[in-house]
């Protein structure tokens, strides 16, 4: 942290040359190296002759990243993340936008409310998912007209579904007037039961209530069917299942509005991981005693099996997956460091997406412009967000390297929370430039 420097949004435009990186833009298909120049803020043919030039040998710069899914926890969330803090977080994992959820406190589903969190000044766009229900509370639609105009750009009862078929077709038909997406946590109440863990054998080797697969599923068909009833957009978000993916897959054959993401937790991570392996699903998992019932592991929807992550993973390799997002949740030591089904579901991602996206492309699971593509140009797309690194764009980019390591440690983490399993480990990937809107937000 001692050489990192942060930006913000307000900052003066900036003027550099990066020169020789493998230039990776999904927008056009660019993947070649040469030297990418920008000024005052704006990719540019050239820069002026007295501009900083930047090494850019063995890096790699692509489009700014954009996470859908990301908890700021304000209001309400006492500092486990702030706009500020979290904001840094994105900026140093290369985002240089993320989607706030409005499952705080009080939830964010008011003009007001949506329109202050979408004005803040920070190390990135900030953008603002409005709560679909009032209060999200299940009962009654949202006034989502009011808040599309406070600049929502989309509306989720995140940590929940949408409760009733009723209700649900209700809202896309608003949803399809205002031509914005229903982002949808597709969990089963009843079905998921209370369940702490992925339903199946490592559930049962440890005595712990398991959410099953087919909670997800149930609500992912039942809103594909009603999005193509009533000509909605549909974004099915954190994706845990085979199944799911494959649900999405048909929906796209048919033609259907409906595009969803996983985080970057379910494609590496898996429900081995609460029985004690640090092993990623592409590896036969280890289980280790010191390990087991580690409450930062708990997660919702919840680590998937070994066999639904490889799906996932394949799902982002053949573009049915549209994006990988955060679901960035933090949360304090208190909340965590507990036993396990007591723990608050929820980890820290804003910062180690790239690395695992990164970890997964090593190991053959992904090829890098894909990878790119699923953090950067395709959620972009799914928010209206213009992205894409041709001369005369406002330069929204991230510069990184992708084989250097680093160790994942609470004291090098801008988040102000530091839930995440993946404390001690060493990752690929280290971001050295964030440039949000023209202006260097993180510099390593
Ligand atoms: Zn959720």
């Amino acid at each position: 942290m001692s050489q990192a420097h942060f930006g913000r949004l307000t900052d003066a435009p900036a003027t550099f040359v990066l020169a020789g990186a493998r230039v990776i833009d999904p927008s056009d298909g660019t993947d070649t190296v040469r030297d990418l120049a920008v000024g005052e803020g704006r990719i540019a043919e050239e820069a002026p002759a007295d501009a900083e030039r930047i090494d850019g040998r063995g890096l790699v710069v692509a489009p700014g990243f954009c996470d859908l899914h990301t908890h700021l926890r304000v209001p309400g969330g006492n500092g486990s993340e702030t706009v500020e803090s979290g904001s840094r977080a994105a900026a140093r994992g290369g985002f240089t936008t993320v989607c706030a959820m409005p499952n705080t406190d009080p939830p964010l589903d008011s003009p007001a409310a949506v329109a202050e969190i979408a004005s803040s000044v920070a190390a990135c766009r900030v953008r603002v998912v409005g709560a679909a229900t009032r209060g999200r509370a299940g009962e009654a639609a949202g006034d989502l007209a009011a808040m599309a105009d406070a600049g929502a750009i989309g509306f989720s009862d995140d940590g929940a579904a949408v409760p009733t078929d009723g209700l649900t077709r209700e809202i896309l038909a608003s949803l399809a007037r205002l031509g914005l997406p229903l982002i949808e946590h597709a969990e089963d109440a009843a079905l998921g039961g209370g369940g702490v863990m992925r339903a199946g054998p490592n559930a049962t080797r440890l005595g712990l209530l398991g959410w099953p697969a087919e909670a997800e599923v149930a609500i992912v068909e039942r809103d594909i069917a009603l999005a193509a009833e009533t000509g909605a957009r549909l974004h099915l978000t954190h994706l845990s299942t085979a199944a799911s993916v494959e649900a999405v897959r048909r929906a796209r054959a048919r033609g259907e509005a409906v595009t969803c993401d996983v985080t970057p937790h379910h494609l590496v991570l898996t429900d081995a991981w609460v029985a004690g392996s640090r092993r990623f699903s592409w590896e036969e998992p280890e289980l280790r005693e010191e390990f087991a019932y580690d409450g930062r592991c708990r997660v919702n929807p919840p680590l998937a099996s070994r066999e639904d992550a490889l799906s996932l993973l394949a799902g982002v390799a053949d573009g049915t997956v549209d994006a990988i997002a955060t679901d960035h949740a933090p949360h304090p030591p208190e909340r965590k460091l507990v036993p396990f089904d007591e723990a608050a579901p929820g980890l820290i991602g804003l910062e180690t997406a790239l690395s695992l996206g990164l970890a997964a492309a090593e190991a053959g699971c992904l090829d890098l412009p894909t990878l790119v593509a699923a953090l950067s140009t395709r959620p972009a797309a799914i928010i209206g967000e213009p992205r894409g690194l041709q001369s005369g764009a406002s330069a929204n980019l991230v510069v990184f390297d992708p084989s250097a390591r680093w160790r994942v440690e609470a004291s090098a983490l801008a988040s102000a929370s530091a839930n995440t399993p993946l404390l001690g480990m060493e990752l690929p990937g280290v971001v050295r430039l964030t440039v949000a809107d023209g202006r260097v937000t993180y510099r390593s």
